[in-house]
């Protein structure tokens, strides 16, 4: 009995969360560019893990594989044990990139609302667990805003619509492409911490693409740092730092480390 416990333990741990085995992708087929090569990542269920690295060394690659958005050009990745075709099928997968793209002609509400009533449409089966839009506008902090168009918000608001459309849908997981690399400094700060506290209250499995490592080392459970040409996984941080983290964690000697380390890896990498 304990074994048959043990066993089923161990296969939800390994189907549950991000699994990507062996990932090559090859631009332009043979003597192409290899934009990744041998890529192997478990990310846990409810994980937050960050990709970081110089430009050019297959971050936005790796999420699009993920996202279904590319079929790898060798190797396979799993989200809690399906292929990422039928998540995305399902529309179960959350994206959320630089840019928000917010359709110009709806307001927040329809905005947040629309993937879910495009996947619904067609015939996709829309998780009933997920919040409502209401709940939703509340909870990224757009209390009020529901009636108003995207011109009529800042990129910061933006973003955050961008974010409640994706967890509108309930996603499996959330994947994020440098989302709040288009804001201002002080922006893109308090974007994190909500962000952090978003996670806090959902738990998705998060795959999240930054080039600023502090952000990284603040969000994460455990930052890759990739290598370029090929791109490669070069080292796996754990950052060990309690939770729930405030601008003030900031402060700490064990935040500080953490950075310098990365920074000093990043730098050798480079070179
Ligand atoms: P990152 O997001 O880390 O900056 P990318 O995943 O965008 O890196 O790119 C990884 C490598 O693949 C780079 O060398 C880039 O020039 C190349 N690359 C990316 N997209 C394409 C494409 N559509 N066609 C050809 N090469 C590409
Ligand atoms: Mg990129």
């Amino acid at each position: 009995m304990a074994l048959i416990e043990a066993d089923a333990a161990t296969a939800s741990e390994t189907n549950s969360g991000i699994g990507i085995s062996n990932v090559t992708v090859v631009y332009g087929g043979d003597g192409g560019v290899t934009a990744l090569k041998n890529i192997n990542l478990q990310v846990k269920e409810g994980e937050f893990v960050s990709l970081v690295g110089a430009s050019g060394c297959g971050k936005s690659t790796l999420l699009k594989v993920v996202a279904d958005l590319m079929p790898p050009t060798g190797g396979q990745v799993t989200v809690n044990g399906l292929a990422p075709s039928a998540l995305r099928k399902a529309g179960r997968l959350g994206l959320v990139f630089q840019q928000a793209n917010l359709m110009p002609w709806l307001n927040i509400r329809g905005n947040i609302g629309l993937l879910k009533s495009l996947v619904a449409g067609h015939g996709g089966t829309v998780s009933k667990t997920g919040a409502s839009v209401d709940q939703l506008i509340d909870v990224v902090g757009l209390t009020g805003f529901g009636e108003k168009f995207p011109h009529q918000l800042s990129g910061g608001m933006q973003q955050r619509a961008a974010l409640a459309r994706a967890l509108a849908l309930d996603p499996a997981v959330l994947l994020m492409d440098e989302p709040f690399a288009a804001l201002d400094e002080i922006t893109r700060d308090r974007m994190a911490f909500e962000l952090m506290r978003v996670w806090q209250q959902y738990r998705k499995t998060v795959l999240f693409v930054t080039h600023s490592l502090s952000e990284a080392v603040m969000l994460s459970d455990r930052v890759v740092l990739m290598s370029p040409r090929p791109g490669r996984i070069h080292r796996i941080f754990d950052i060990d730092l309690p939770r729930p983290r405030t601008p003030e964690t900031r402060l700490t000697e064990g935040f500080s480390k953490l950075v310098l380390e990365l920074n000093r890896e990043l730098y050798e990498v480079m070179t």
